[in-house]
């Protein structure tokens, strides 16, 4: 079924009811938005009565009852043929901490949240691959936070691959230095650059034109620039490993 109108949401429940007399059916309900939009109140939001929110009604809590497989997605052409793409393998390139947090992350949300809304074995196929071109994890962080961090990771399902970069990504295929993968997700989480603005300042930048550690505030009045930077050393105290500015 495509559209969780009140057309589809109607359709649904008689399926899931014909289904529950046991007649053998499978529903798959594709909707572009994961909720209902409750037109009739449209209005309401347009004149700032009721938040959007307030009219979207999630598909999954509507049909809980008898839930068919719901997913997300806009349905552009029908291939009687299609096959498994990909879509379920999220690919994070970079092993730092914003790969590694994310890569947990999205492990979590896989066991305690899709799980639970996706009662079919789809959730088995979902692939969470990590990639880090060093030969381990979170080179800024001590080797025993590393080896952690790895074995909770893999505790969770996560797929750790150490000392191989990403050659090359399209639509649909991650290529790896030494392999290369169906997916249609990846996340980079291998490196930031600031802001272009930085270049503005005049000043020689350091790695990821990030700027240096300045002894005065750019265009403003004079500043205690050194409470300032006490201010960033008191994080260090909180027990982050990170070096501050
Ligand atoms: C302002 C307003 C007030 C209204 N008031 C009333 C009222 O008081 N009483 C009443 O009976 N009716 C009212 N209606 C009409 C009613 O809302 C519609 O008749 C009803 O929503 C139509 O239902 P539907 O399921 O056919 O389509 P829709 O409710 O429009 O649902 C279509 C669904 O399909 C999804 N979709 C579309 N294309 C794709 C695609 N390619 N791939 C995946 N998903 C897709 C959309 O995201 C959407 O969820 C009102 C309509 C409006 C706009």
């Amino acid at each position: 079924m495509v559209g969780g109108g009140f057309g589809g949401l109607l359709l649904a429940r008689e399926l899931a009811q014909a289904g529950a007399r046991g007649q053998p059916l499978k529903v798959t309900l594709i909707d572009q938005r994961n909720h209902h939009t409750f037109q009739p109140l449209l209005y309401q939001v347009a004149t700032a009565g009721l938040q959007p929110p307030d009219i979207g009604i999630s598909l999954r809590a509507t049909l809980r009852r008898h839930p068919p497989k719901i997913r997300l997605g806009e349905v552009v052409d029908v291939d009687p043929d299609a096959h498994e793409d990909g879509s379920l393998t999220f690919v994070i390139a970079g092993g730092g901490p914003t790969g590694v947090e994310l890569a947990g992350a999205l492990a979590e949300l896989v066991e305690l949240v899709v799980s639970r809304d996706h009662p079919d074995p789809d959730t088995s196929r979902v692939r969470i691959v990590l990639v880090e071109v060093m030969d381990r994890l979170l080179g800024g962080f001590s080797s025993r936070s590393a080896e952690q961090a790895r074995h909770e990771l893999e505790r969770r399902g996560v797929e750790v691959r150490l000392g191989t970069g990403i050659a090359q990504a399209t639509e649909a295929h991650v290529t790896f230095d030494d392999d290369v993968l169906r997916a249609r997700i990846l996340v980079w989480a291998a490196g930031v650059a600031a802001s272009p603005l930085a270049q503005a300042l005049g000043v020689e930048l350091g790695p990821g034109g990030r700027l240096p550690g300045l002894d005065r505030v750019v265009g403003a009045p004079p500043v205690d620039v050194d409470r300032v930077r006490e201010a960033g050393r008191g994080a260090g105290q909180l027990g982050l490993e990170l070096p501050v500015p």
